[in-house]
């Protein structure tokens, strides 16, 4: 049977994994398709394409939209969008000076507390693309000394309520779905069992979302199937993936979880529809 890992971050965000170990691990996988699907940006799949092209590894076009709905975070994931599409382009680039402009505020609160020595260039220099996130500016706390690890940057200066926390701008699941689909991709909820806000699918069903993520690593069996059910319930599609991050989440690897390829077909199926 042939399986798909449909979440997976790149440095292009915030994982330490770089197109070349991307390819590496999913062709030991033994994986026919994954799906790169980076925080607000989509410049890392052409180059995850490139590699994979030696590889009989398919590579789809993904993204991993952030977005909030009273205080909480939802995550959008989109499938098979157009990338070059200018609505998409504008707004992604939109999202990426914002969190530009996000960094550099925690950089200046840094100061009040005598940190007094890190650039948004160096933030910014960690990541390949523009989607710059709190990860980043954790590693060069780490790397200057100012903490002794990443977990006690967040919670000393960056974790929500922590002094040097700056709220981020974020669009509705409703945009998020919207945008995905003006840009002809599909809509997913990702890890609703993470997410816990499920009396929102119906909503977000008529809003335009195709798909919820069932498969995902670390989920009880009974919850899959539970999952499985509302999949059924709202006619959609079932994904899945390992959402790996390399060493940034050491709880996941490629192919942790993944979705049978006939996910593969239905999310091809429903962009064309
Ligand atoms: P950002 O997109 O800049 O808000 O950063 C979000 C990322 O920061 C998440 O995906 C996590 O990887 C990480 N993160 C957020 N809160 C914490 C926390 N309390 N402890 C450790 N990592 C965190
Ligand atoms: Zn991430
Ligand atoms: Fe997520
Ligand atoms: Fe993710």
């Amino acid at each position: 049977m042939k399986f798909a890992d449909l979440h997976i971050h790149t440095n292009y965000s915030d994982s330490t994994l770089s197109p070349e170990q991307i390819v590496l691990k999913a062709v030991d996988q033994g994986l026919s398709c994954i799906a790169i699907a980076d925080h607000d940006t989509v410049d890392g799949v052409v180059p995850v394409q490139k590699v994979a092209a030696f590889h009989d590894l398919e590579v789809i076009p993904a993204i991993e939209l952030s977005s909030e709905l009273n205080n909480q975070d939802i995550h959008v994931l989109g499938y098979f969008m157009d990338c070059k599409n200018e609505i998409f382009k504008v707004k992604l680039r939109e999202i990426q000076d914002v969190r530009i402009k996000r960094i550099e505020e925690m950089i200046e609160k840094l100061k009040e507390f005598g940190i007094d020595n890190i650039t948004i260039e160096e933030v910014c220099a960690l990541n390949k693309s523009d989607s710059v996130g709190r990860p980043h500016l954790a590693m060069i706390l780490e790397e200057k000394g100012w903490v002794s690890s990443l977990q006690q940057a967040f919670n000393k200066y960056l974790a929500e309520g922590a002094p040097a926390y700056v709220k981020k701008y974020k669009q509705t699941p409703y945009e998020a779905i919207e945008l995905i689909q003006k840009a002809g991709g599909v809509a997913v909820l990702a890890h609703p069992m993470v997410t816990k806000r499920d009396e929102l699918i119906p909503s977000l069903v008529k809003a335009g979302l195709k798909g919820l993520e069932v498969y995902y690593p670390n989920c009880p069996k009974s919850v899959e199937k539970y999952y499985e059910g509302l999949v059924k319930k709202h006619d959609l599609i079932a994904t899945g993936g390992s959402d790996a991050h390399g060493e940034g989440k050491p709880n996941t690897f490629i192919g942790k979880a993944k979705a049978p390829y006939s996910a593969v077909e239905q999310l091809r199926q429903a962009s064309h529809g």
